[in-house]
């Protein structure tokens, strides 16, 4: 990590950015203060005034998928992903069946101890129903001691539970992060992992349309006796 200071010696291009990047930031934060501050220094080492980078957001198409790579901004590369999801959703979503199956709290835990996986009931923070901790362990809240538990959120949770056991390949591989959003949820490249899991169980049919890549590496990797405990309770 350089210091400021060391920036300023850099070539001007450099610099340029860098202090884009404090401006954008400042712009996302809503921190006019700093906004204004950054923008007055551009002004002073770049010797021309800021000017927003132009949106880069192309028109999505199934036939040419964008990567990340082809986004100078993040926020740009996130509006397209959201774009290229409806797209898909308009097209395939029909395939989306889903399943409102529940079980109940010893079936979880049951199933779960077939995976070699513990559960916990606790309360937990925010609005998130569950989560994983290791490969072995997993919390909900404890309103499911009581109430009856979504099938498709626990197999969420096996997605990343699956994920702590592929070995050489993960969430952020280029594999998940080109295939950006499977769902409504967010962009996550550990969630992307988990729903497309999901899906790959519950939507099976959805994920082979829109994100063959994807099915095909859950097809190659998910065990047989996964898949089969999995699909029978949907
Ligand atoms: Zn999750």
């Amino acid at each position: 990590m350089k210091t400021f200071k060391e920036y300023l010696k850099e070539n001007k291009e450099e610099l340029a950015q860098m202090i884009t990047d404090f401006i954008e930031t400042a712009i996302q934060n809503n921190d006019k203060e700093n906004e204004a501050r950054y923008k007055d220094i551009y002004l002073k080492k770049i010797g021309k005034p800021y000017e927003a980078e132009k949106e880069f957001s192309p028109k999505p198409s199934i036939d040419k998928i964008y990567s990340q790579n082809d986004f100078k901004r993040y926020q740009d590369y996130i509006k397209y992903c959201d774009k290229l999801y409806i797209l898909k959703f308009k097209k395939y979503g029909k395939l989306a069946k889903g399943t409102l199956k529940t079980i109940t709290s010893n079936e979880l835990k049951a199933k779960c101890s077939e995976f070699g996986v513990n559960v916990i009931f606790a309360k937990v923070k925010g609005t998130e129903e569950a989560s994983v901790q290791t490969q072995n362990q997993m919390t909900w809240d404890i309103k499911y001691l009581k109430k009856p538990i979504p099938v498709e959120i626990w197999i969420h949770e096996m997605g990343h539970i699956f994920e702590y056991m592929m070995k050489g390949i993960s969430s952020y591989s280029p594999l998940f992060l080109h295939n950006m959003k499977t769902s409504e949820y967010d962009l996550k490249p550990l969630e992307i992992f988990a729903e497309s899991f999901k899906n790959y169980i519950v939507n099976p049919k959805y994920l082979k349309a829109g994100w063959p890549e994807v099915y095909d590496f859950f097809k190659k990797n998910v065990p047989t006796k996964w898949i089969k405990t999995m699909t029978n309770l949907i």
